[in-house]
């Protein structure tokens, strides 16, 4: 999971590479490089660290001039993220170069063959040992480049998005992709390339999105030519109009894309229920759902598969679908799912949950569930992306670009959709009365009001609270029922910026356990609204009260019980049982936010993280 960035035109590559790098660095951080051709000569820098490092080096290491280039910023599979390791990687006779994303599983096999034909090394990945296979594939047969990548590529096991170039034939790049994605903007006389549309928003809207196991020949003055890697068929390319704006990724004055996004819910949570949420009309409208309404009554279960964040918004919905629809519900996480040969059937209904889309767990686990019969259905932010695609239906969230590494509006929107489909199974089953889900979607249309009415009561005591605890080394969270999700959602949060170790926990649980760690240095954050099992969570106060932890409370507006208990508290609107975890969930976005800054930690690129994991 790293960033790819291409071009090839009339233009300067190199800002458009550099610019298109910084842009994609979410997606892998620890080493970044550039390649680019000026007509005659081919330049290479690389290096350990971040774009920035990449920019200062390149510029006294190489003349920037050129009108075809690739970058790419690595998230470490193979070697250690230096130098050597970085990307792009020469082929043995320095003609050949590739750009790689991904992994090749069988990499090692290929590599000793190699070696004992007489090819050299100078760095540990398994990429370039694939440009090498490719160059001999190229010498021993004879081939046009495209011909030898597409050999080259039937003989490796793995996940790949690659470029390759080669400077004896510099009208070209050849790109490809195996379950890592990459799109290609189509411009006027000249082409992009990139692991998802940023780097190229300003220059054209036109993309064409590569399916996996297609491969293209981006030849500048030529229209571009798709295949199939495995028998070479011809696909018609389909060509995209994108609708995301440059804004829409920049930071619009917050010092980071993590608060920008937290502060962007209440209007994503609006945009993402807009034209689905008819509250006048007593009516919930989703495409996705309607077209296939049969399945889900009729569906003997739902299983939720998931990763991380995503995850924790699927434990969400299984709590709010079971009370509402009275389906049965799974939740999985898909690398445990994927590989535990787990019983699937025609009756069971697949609900996948990725902000990216990419998830290489989650389209492994879709995978193996279309095979078994199942009907699955997707819920990702990232539009045209591979799990969408992969689907038999979904709905997209409509969260716009999320860059914060850690999760925020991604994952209130994705409980937006979810409490919609709950929604609306319960109205189609019959398990709500027309009272109650009428009720039901006044309040799901005042949810970002009250988003909005969170954050102006949360911002400023989420930072007196992080500045007192901004040291500890340990912080426990708890939540029941609707809040027990949260609860471990706000412990990754935490544990994801601030690098505290952080563990949820359901409430009663704690006895179980947990209530040992607990003495007066211990922070336990308890979420407490005003809600269905109210009581015993204060009880549980009382016990941690009792052990002299430290309690920092999320109450609703009006408490008096837990605020008087409480060490610290935030409040929050009062709001049905089922919708607060859209509310809750806010105050433990901002605590980790103003922990992790006062920290110093990097907010939006937390160390060994990527934002979208297209590796297992
Ligand atoms: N497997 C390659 C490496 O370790 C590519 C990793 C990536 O996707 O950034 O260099």
């Amino acid at each position: 999971m790293c960033g790819i960035v291409g071009y090839i035109g009339y233009r300067e590559a190199y800002p458009i590479v550099i610019k298109g790098l910084k842009r994609l660095e979410y997606r892998g951080y620890d080493s970044a490089g550039i390649l680019l051709y000026d007509g005659k000569n081919l330049k290479v820098s690389k290096t350990k660290g971040k774009v920035i490092d990449l920019e200062e080096k390149s510029s006294n290491e190489i003349t920037t001039n050129g009108t075809i280039g690739m970058g790419h910023t690595r998230w470490a599979t193979h070697g250690i993220p230096n130098d050597a390791n970085s990307h792009p990687h020469l082929s043995n006779s320095g003609e050949l170069s590739i750009i790689h994303n991904g992994i090749i599983e069988n990499y090692g096999p290929l590599k000793e063959e190699l070696i004992n034909r007489g090819y050299t090394f100078s760095s540990d990945t398994d990429s370039e040992v694939l440009i090498n296979i490719i160059e001999d594939v190229q010498k021993k047969y004879k081939l046009k480049l495209g011909k030898a990548v597409q050999v080259a590529l039937n003989q490796v096991v793995g996940a790949y998005a690659i470029c390759v170039f080669d400077s004896k034939k510099p009208n070209e790049i050849i790109v490809a992709r195996l379950g890592s994605p990459l799109a290609i903007g189509v411009g006027e006389g000249e082409f992009f390339i990139a692991s998802d549309a940023s780097p190229f928003l300003e220059y054209t809207s036109n993309a064409i999105y590569l399916e996996d196991e297609e491969m293209a020949i981006v030849r500048l003055h030529k229209p571009l030519k798709i295949r199939k890697i495995k028998d070479d068929s011809l696909v018609a390319p389909y060509v995209q109009e994108l609708k995301m704006n440059l804004e829409q990724i920049e930071k619009g004055g917050f010092d980071h894309f993590m608060l920008k996004e937290i502060y962007e819910q209440a209007n994503v949570i609006k945009d993402t229920y807009r034209g689905r949420l008819h509250a006048d009309k007593g009516m919930i409208q989703m495409a996705g759902i309607e077209d296939n309404l049969d399945k889900f009554l009729y569906a003997e279960r739902i299983i939720i598969i998931a990763c991380g964040t995503s995850w924790h918004a699927g434990l969400v919905a299984e709590y709010i679908i079971e009370e509402y629809a009275r389906i049965p519900v799974e939740v999985e996480y898909a690398s445990e799912f994927r590989y535990r040969n787990p019983i699937i059937t025609n009756k069971d209904v697949i609900i996948a949950i990725s902000q990216s889309g990419e998830t290489a767990d989650t389209l492994a686990a879709i995978k193996l569930a279309k095979e078994n019969g199942a009907f699955v259905f997707g819920v990702c932010n990232v539009v045209g992306s591979s799990i969408s695609r992969e689907t038999h239906a979904g709905a997209y969230t409509h969260a716009g670009p999320e860059i914060g590494v850690a999760s925020t509006k991604a994952f209130t929107t994705q409980i937006t959709v979810l409490t919609m489909i709950a929604l609306r199974l319960a109205q189609a089953k019959g398990t709500m009365s027309a009272t109650d889900f009428q009720k039901n979607l006044q309040e799901l249309q005042l949810i970002p009001e009250k988003v909005q009415e969170t954050l102006a009561l949360t911002e400023v005591i989420a930072k007196e609270i992080a500045a007192i605890y901004k040291d500890v080394p340990n912080c426990l969270y708890l939540g029941r029922g609707y809040n027990f999700p949260v609860a471990l959602e706000g412990a990754l949060k935490l544990k994801e910026i601030s690098y505290i170790h952080a563990e949820g926990y359901p409430a009663a649980e704690m006895k179980h356990g947990p209530i040992a760690l607990i003495d007066e240095k211990m922070p336990v954050v308890v979420i407490a609204p005003k809600q269905a099992h109210y009581d015993k969570v204060v009880s549980n106060i009382q016990e941690i009260k009792s052990r002299s932890g430290k309690i920092i409370a999320i109450v609703t507006k009006g408490d008096t019980q837990v605020k008087e208990l409480a060490d610290h508290y935030i409040e929050i609107p009062e709001t049905l049982d089922a919708f607060s975890p859209l509310l809750t969930t806010i105050p433990l976005q901002l605590l980790s936010y103003h922990i992790a800054v006062m920290r110093d930690c990097n907010v939006d690129q937390p160390r060994n993280l990527a934002k979208s994991v297209t590796v297992e």
